[in-house]
């Protein structure tokens, strides 16, 4: 039997953060159990094509999943197997915000199976809580993360943003400093990107604000290279980290990184569930609708809630393929590219990766390539390059 991710996506906030371009609405609260409804129908009208299909990783992501009622959420996870082949040692991942979950809802969570939590920390730092427009404060984020180890959560992910309007060096150090000394399994660190038409943006064009310093930022994530690993993080994914541990040997992601995102980055099949989810079946690329009283009503009269799908063909596979690979540290494993598409790496990208390797981007070896420390400053050149 085949295996597959399974993606779900929840997009209600309590409010909308200042940076934020997700697909991802405050309030809605009165479609809440609708769309939960919604979500199971689609679960079963795609088990036709995915029946066969194993799941062996599930994340319900947003959003804030946590913004839905605690009944609501555990009638989505309760009932998804009946719908949907789900693997009993599957790793099932929750997004939550610091503010929105407490020891019981994560205690609940917790025994009905989900085993990774993700906790949009973001920043430990209060005033940029502030800037960016959170609603919790660090003693929330803190408060959260507490509940969650007395929850039994022994798999939690911190995400972190960098690159702030006005935050220094020092002030990301500290940052990196505390939350290592919360001690998660896991981090994912993005730098700010500054998405048009978002509060930030406007308050930047204004003069309110600094426009982010590329130079700085790149100088924040090589300190973040540096501290992590002293501190024994493996660095997995450009943005993301997974404490060492002894399950590591003999594979080439830490045992601790997130299952789910690595079958994103190795281009395996998933299935999105829900407003604005993505799906990749090996052949083809489709996208929902992004609107939930749209998704609800098309659902609930039993029309597709596609807004795309794309058939790829060999070429743009191979360049998915590529651009993904690439973003692991582990790189692209020539055996394992060779026996997917029945060629060698170099037999179609010779040039491109010797240019590359010339300018210090890539590292060439028997095993396959991968991005230098170099070329994870530079990633979106490289990409490029290996575009169709
Ligand atoms: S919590 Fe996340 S999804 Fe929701 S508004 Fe903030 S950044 Fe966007």
């Amino acid at each position: 039997m085949r295996t597959a991710g399974l993606y779900i996506h929840i997009p209600f906030c309590r409010s909308k953060c200042f940076y934020c371009d997700f697909c991802s609405y405050a309030g809605m609260e009165e479609l809440h159990a609708d769309y939960v409804q919604a979500l199971l129908a689609e679960a079963a009208n795609e088990s036709g094509s995915w029946g066969e299909t194993l799941f062996d990783t599930v994340y319900i992501g947003g959003g804030t999943p946590t913004q839905l009622a605690l009944d609501l959420l555990l009638n989505l996870w309760e009932s998804l197997p009946t719908r949907l082949p789900i693997a009993a040692e599957a790793e099932v991942t929750i997004e939550a915000n610091p503010g929105t979950v407490g020891r019981t809802t994560l205690s609940v969570l917790r025994s009905a199976g989900v085993n990774r939590l993700s906790l949009g920390v973001q920043s430990l730092n209060e005033q940029e809580l502030r800037l960016l427009g959170r609603v919790h404060t660090v003693d929330e984020a803190r408060a959260a993360i507490e509940a969650a180890r007395q929850a039994g959560f022994d798999n939690l992910n911190l995400d972190l943003i960098f690159g702030l309007p006005g935050q220094s060096l020092a002030e990301w150090h500290r940052s990196l400093e505390q939350a290592l000394a919360l001690a998660p399994e896991h981090l994912s660190l993005y730098a700010l990107l500054i998405e048009e038409g978002t509060p930030l943006a406007e308050h930047i064009a204004q003069g309110r604000l600094s426009p982010p310093d590329d130079d700085l930022a790149a100088d924040m994530y090589e300190l973040a290279q540096d501290l992590l690993e002293a501190a024994g993080y493996r660095h997995y994914e450009i943005s993301n980290w997974a404490r060492s541990s002894s399950d590591d040997r003999g594979h080439r992601a830490p045992a601790l990184a997130c299952q789910h995102n690595l079958k994103y980055w190795r281009n395996e099949p998933y299935l999105g569930l829900g407003v604005a989810a993505h799906s990749y079946d090996g052949q083809h690329r489709c996208a929902n609708l992004q609107e939930p009283r749209l998704y609800i009503e098309r659902i609930a009269r039993g029309l597709s809630v596609r807004a795309s799908c794309l058939h790829l063909m060999e070429e743009d596979r191979l360049a998915e393929t590529m651009m993904l690979g690439l973003r692991l540290i582990e790189g692209i494993d020539r055996n394992e590219f060779a026996y997917r598409f029945g060629h060698e790496l170099e037999e179609l990208y010779g040039p491109t990766i010797r240019k590359l390797g010339g300018q210090g981007l890539l590292e060439v070896d028997e095993v396959g390539i991968r991005l230098t420390r170099r070329g994870r400053l530079l990633g979106n050149r490289v990409f490029a390059e290996f575009l169709p």
